[in-house]
């Protein structure tokens, strides 16, 4: 290759979204608000040795900052075999994982010893009930365990919290509190129309603007900080006057197609080149079928090349913006589900 891969908005090829489940031991009526899913066939999953070697390509098309997802991630069995196998990789820069932290505290160690980088934890709220009302969940406090358990042992940790508005907009600032109080640096989602979301509306989103709003109303100005460069991310970052960063992904009112740089690969090898894309390039099946690594890299790189996605800009032109998928569409391919595509 001839310098960097880029696509036809010249945007580079340098993050992928491993998904390595579709399972997950969570229901959060943001991405799985259903009673009943179809869940991918096992033997469609691919393996360890599989979900390796397709990095390593991808590494070397230019791919420096690997995530792991799901689905929960931490469900699928041996999770840090997988850590220890990318991390071997001389080209792997950045091994970071989003968990929903409910299994992360038994995890850590061998998470850790396998080469982990960095842990990103989702908490929406800091009151179990509301996560057995919203998340059916009763673990909350595992959650937080996983979360000061990681921070003592040194892992970076950062948290994700989506806000909708109803739910846990009046726990914005505390989750903020939180966040200080372990030393978290949290960052705010907009609460998005992905697949889904099959209850999403715009009224529920809590803005970036609004967010901003709320934070400046309790804690005085904040100052815009560099994004962090790690993570190249698209959290816009914020100081408050004692220092304290926080974060806003604002993918509903100020996507960051533009630079997007991001691309994911489904638990049974589907690669999208957007969260929001509609059909997805099977990897699955050339390297099943005994496809080469150089084959293999030119089906990428042919992909990669001819992309033109920005998902979230054109939702946001959309007018009377609805959910994006209807329960029949996702039910004709579940990988359509935001747990499915990892986020
Ligand atoms: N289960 C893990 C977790 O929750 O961290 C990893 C997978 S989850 C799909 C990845 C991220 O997507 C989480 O931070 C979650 O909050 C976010 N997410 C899911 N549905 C969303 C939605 N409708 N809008 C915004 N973020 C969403
Ligand atoms: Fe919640 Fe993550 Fe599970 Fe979706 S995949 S239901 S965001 S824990
Ligand atoms: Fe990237 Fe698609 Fe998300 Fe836009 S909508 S930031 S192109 S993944």
């Amino acid at each position: 290759m001839t310098g960097p891969l880029v696509d036809r908005l010249g945007r580079p090829l340098g993050s992928l979204r491993l998904s390595v489940t579709d399972r997950c031991n969570m229901r959060c009526r943001y991405c799985m608000p259903e009673e009943e899913y179809l869940w991918l066939p096992r033997t469609s999953l691919l393996s360890f040795e599989e979900l390796t070697r397709l990095a390593t390509i991808f590494q070397g098309l230019g791919v420096r900052r690997i995530r792991l997802t799901g689905g929960e991630p931490l469900l699928r069995h041996g999770l840090p075999d997988l850590v220890r196998m990318l991390a071997a990789s001389s080209t792997t820069e950045d091994l970071a994982l989003t968990t929903n932290g409910i299994l992360l505290e038994g995890h850590l160690p061998s998470l850790i010893a396998a080469g982990l980088d960095r842990v990103t934890v989702s908490l929406d709220t800091l009151r179990p009930e509301r996560l057995v009302a919203f998340a059916r969940s009763t673990r909350h406090a595992d959650a937080l365990r996983g979360i000061t358990a990681a921070q003592a042992a040194g892992l970076p940790v950062k948290l994700n919290s989506v806000m909708v508005r109803g739910f846990n907009d009046d726990e914005l600032l505390d989750l903020l509190e939180y966040a200080r109080l372990v030393g978290a640096e949290i960052r705010y989602i907009e609460y998005m129309d992905v697949g889904g979301a099959t209850r999403w509306s715009e009224a529920d989103v809590l803005s970036r603007d609004q967010i901003l709003a709320l934070v400046a109303a309790r804690y005085g100005a904040v100052e815009p900080v560099a994004p962090l460069e790690e993570s190249a991310g698209p959290a816009d970052r914020f100081r408050l006057s004692d220092g304290t960063v926080f974060g806003i992904i604002a993918s509903v009112t100020r996507p960051f197609c533009r630079t997007c740089d991001r691309s994911r690969i489904t638990a049974d090898g589907t690669w999208y080149l957007c969260l929001y894309g509609d059909e997805g390039v099977s990897l699955r099946d050339p390297l099943r079928l005994g496809a080469s690594d150089e084959e293999l890299g030119d089906l990428i790189s042919h992909a990669w090349q001819a992309r033109t996605d920005r998902g979230a800009e054109l939702r946001m032109e959309t007018p009377d913006r609805g959910v994006l998928h209807q329960l029949t569409s996702l039910r004709a391919d579940p990988r359509r589900e935001m747990h499915t595509r990892g986020g």
